[in-house]
């Protein structure tokens, strides 16, 4: 049940009584978990034959049935690359209509953030590498343990950090810091979001990139929503990637936001909780 409550004033503004309007939302709420279920089965539906097309088209790319002639071997590498995207997207709308569902089962761990960042950066290094970056990391030793889930961290610093190599251009600099902050030191108007005075992480991964409009700023946390610097780097994506970042952040009880200047480049913070404060 949806409720909210109004006073009632007599023309003089003395206090008449209350207004309490009770709206029964059981029907919205059921109609929002068919759709979710219909778009999970859907897309489930759709990954296991993209799946397939995806492992015959490798075959006859790497010449599997006979050698390619150059024209071939591009169409062919065209229809795997799009093929490829189509997957991703598909995985990304799961992961929505899971997180959407309230079924993410959490595995909570004590973790380290640097290891986490380290298996990040390997699976990343490839890019790092081809786009000349400079990478710096300056995470002091002996920070203490975050509580979160081993799977979930990734995807977040994952999504994060291939952001920042895919809207810096070649040859810039990427840098990660880490440090241990209180309440007090997060700033407004993230700060009241939080209900507790406890100890966080706050991890930065900041960029010399294209930056980001101010106009934008406001909804690249929103589903689909892609800036327009693109058209500066054609860096390929879906637009996903950070509306499943940051409510799998709050999730594991933290958040994320961001702080950019076109032209000079962006700042994504990240605070998640310290293990052994929070419940
Ligand atoms: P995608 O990268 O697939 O477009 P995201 O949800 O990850 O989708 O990001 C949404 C938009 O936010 C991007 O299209 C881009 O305009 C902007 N953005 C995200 N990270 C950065 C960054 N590090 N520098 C500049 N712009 C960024």
């Amino acid at each position: 049940v949806n409720f909210s409550l109004s006073p009632v004033l007599k023309e003089n503004d003395e206090l008449l009584g209350a207004l309490l309007v009770l709206r029964d939302i059981t029907r919205e709420v059921e109609a929002d978990r068919m759709k979710n279920e219909f778009i999970g089965t859907m897309s489930h539906e759709l990954r296991t034959p993209m799946t397939a097309i995806k492992g015959f088209t490798q075959l006859l790319a790497m010449g599997g049935l006979g050698q390619l002639n150059d024209t071939q071997r591009e169409f062919v590498n065209t229809i795997y690359s799009n093929t490829e995207r189509m997957i991703n997207l598909i995985n990304d709308v799961l992961e929505i209509t899971k997180i959407e569902s309230g079924s993410i089962d959490l595995e909570w761990r004590s973790l380290h953030l640097a290891e986490a960042l380290s298996g990040v950066i390997a699976e990343l290094q490839p890019q790092i590498t081809q786009h000349r970056h400079q990478l710096t990391i300056s995470i002091p030793p002996g920070l203490p343990l975050i509580r979160a889930d081993a799977m979930r961290l990734h995807q977040i610093l994952y999504h994060v950090l291939l952001n920042a190599v895919k809207y810096t251009p070649a040859g810039g600099s990427i840098t990660i810091a880490a440090r241990e902050v209180m309440n007090i030191d997060i700033p407004e108007p993230i700060r009241s979001t939080l209900s507790d005075n406890r100890r966080y992480l706050l991890l930065s991964i900041s960029d010399t990139g294209v930056g980001i409009r101010p106009e934008d700023l406001p909804r690249i946390f929103d589903r689909f929503f892609r800036g327009e610097n693109l058209l500066k780097v054609e860096a390929g994506g879906t637009g996903l990637g950070l509306s499943i970042v940051k409510p799998l952040v709050e999730l594991l009880g933290g958040r994320i936001w961001v702080e950019s200047t076109v032209g000079v480049g962006s700042t994504f913070s990240i605070i998640m909780p310290i293990a052994g404060e929070h419940a």
